[in-house]
């Protein structure tokens, strides 16, 4: 009995080191800008250690969930801006809060959704398009935690939703990098920004939050260097749902994360006849051979998103049916396909296929005849 005990202490004593270490690496790897006064900080004592792998960190089960599970994501329409409301057991939780002018449509979202207290507020990053509309929402309700990855950005609306965050007595909270936090019988897992970015779209915070067998990944508009950054660091980004990074660009969603994501369902929230071209085709295109099922802000109005655990089901305010990725048929697309060849394996994959190799192993080819000249022989699995 006592040798277990002694084996259960250093158990802990290990995982207690482990969060220590992995706390120091993720701050001091980000700007030191960001202060969390002591009361913030308290918050972290929710946060769980990282587990060595942090693959391994995150398992999805239903044996925790509640015997009356609710949970719910409104991807609400804020034109071409990004902002979503989670609600999970009577918690709540904000990312994105929209353009300033949306301001009064979040304010009111919440009112009508009774929302007076946000457990936590997520400011992907600093560009008006995310932070613009925060103001309405710190107006409607308190806020409990406030996470972003700067504390001072030279913009009218960032200046704007800094000073409702004081006006509640609060400070900007980086976001703990490797950690979780709670939200009800979810769990929201911080898993970026893993450095220090210039290009603000990087310093993106990208969380993903587990509920049941359930998965959601957010990532503001972290570009591909981010969304490498965040494999490279070993995390299990397998999701039910992604959110489209960026609005749809052609900078984010590559083939490799999308690879590592494997979503069932996309959202993209984007405005109607955009002047960034968002969603771009080559971003369709990618998740069209993914196989994923796409929701559009800009087609369909607000998107929700419902899950028992188990799995998902969306309802849109709008054109529940309408063809959100067709392929296109005005001539534009040239219909090329890439053929991915591995170079140990001599095999050849579809972009799309779920073992294809390390970029380093790959060489690419632009038709199947050009593979198999060229001595490789087709994946069994993706049947090229
Ligand atoms: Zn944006
Ligand atoms: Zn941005």
């Amino acid at each position: 009995m006592r040798k277990n005990l002694t084996a259960l202490l250093l158990v802990i004593l290990m995982l207690v080191s482990v969060a220590g270490c992995s706390t120091t690496k993720a701050v001091s790897a980000l700007p030191q800008s960001v202060k969390s006064i002591s009361g913030l900080t308290a918050n972290n004592t929710e946060s769980q250690p990282i587990a060595k792998n942090p693959a391994e960190s995150l398992k999805n089960s239903t044996e925790k969930l509640p015997e009356d599970p609710s949970f719910e994501i409104r991807f609400l329409d804020v034109g071409q801006a990004d902002a979503a409301l989670i609600k999970c057991d009577g918690k709540a939780m904000l990312i994105d809060g929209g353009n300033s002018e949306d301001s009064n449509l979040i304010y009111s979202v919440l009112k009508a959704q009774k929302i007076t207290h946000l457990d936590y507020i997520i400011a992907t990053h600093a560009h008006e398009d995310h932070v613009g509309g925060l103001a309405g929402a710190l107006n409607a309700a308190a806020a409990g935690t406030v996470y972003s990855p700067v504390d001072s950005y030279d913009s009218k609306a960032f200046k704007n939703f800094l000073k409702y965050v004081r006006k509640q007595g609060l400070e900007l909270t980086y976001p703990p990098v490797g950690k979780e936090i709670s939200l009800g019988s979810a769990t929201v897992q911080f898993i970026g920004p893993q450095k220090d970015y210039e290009d603000p779209n990087n310093t993106s915070i990208v969380v993903r939050i587990v509920y049941g067998e359930t998965s959601f990944l957010f990532t503001g508009d972290a570009e591909t260097e981010a969304e490498h950054d965040i494999i490279d660091a070993g995390y299990d980004l397998s999701s039910t749902v992604l959110k489209v990074g960026h609005h749809g660009s052609e900078a984010s969603t590559s083939y490799v994360f999308l690879r590592e994501v494997m979503p069932e369902y996309a959202v993209i929230s984007v405005g109607k006849d955009n002047p960034y071209g968002h969603p771009h085709d080559n971003t369709l295109s990618r998740l069209r051979d993914a196989g994923v099922i796409v929701y559009r802000t800009d087609m369909q109005g607000d998107i929700i998103c419902t899950s028992d655990g188990k799995t998902v089901s969306f309802t849109t305010e709008r054109n529940a049916n309408v063809q959100t990725n067709p392929t296109m048929t005005d001539g534009s697309e040239d219909n090329t396909v890439i053929y991915i060849g591995n170079k140990n394996t001599r095999k050849f994959h579809l972009p799309s296929c779920k073992s294809l190799p390390l970029d380093k192993n790959r060489v690419y080819f632009d038709s199947r005849e050009d593979a198999l000249k060229q001595g490789y022989d087709p994946c069994k699995n993706c049947k090229p």
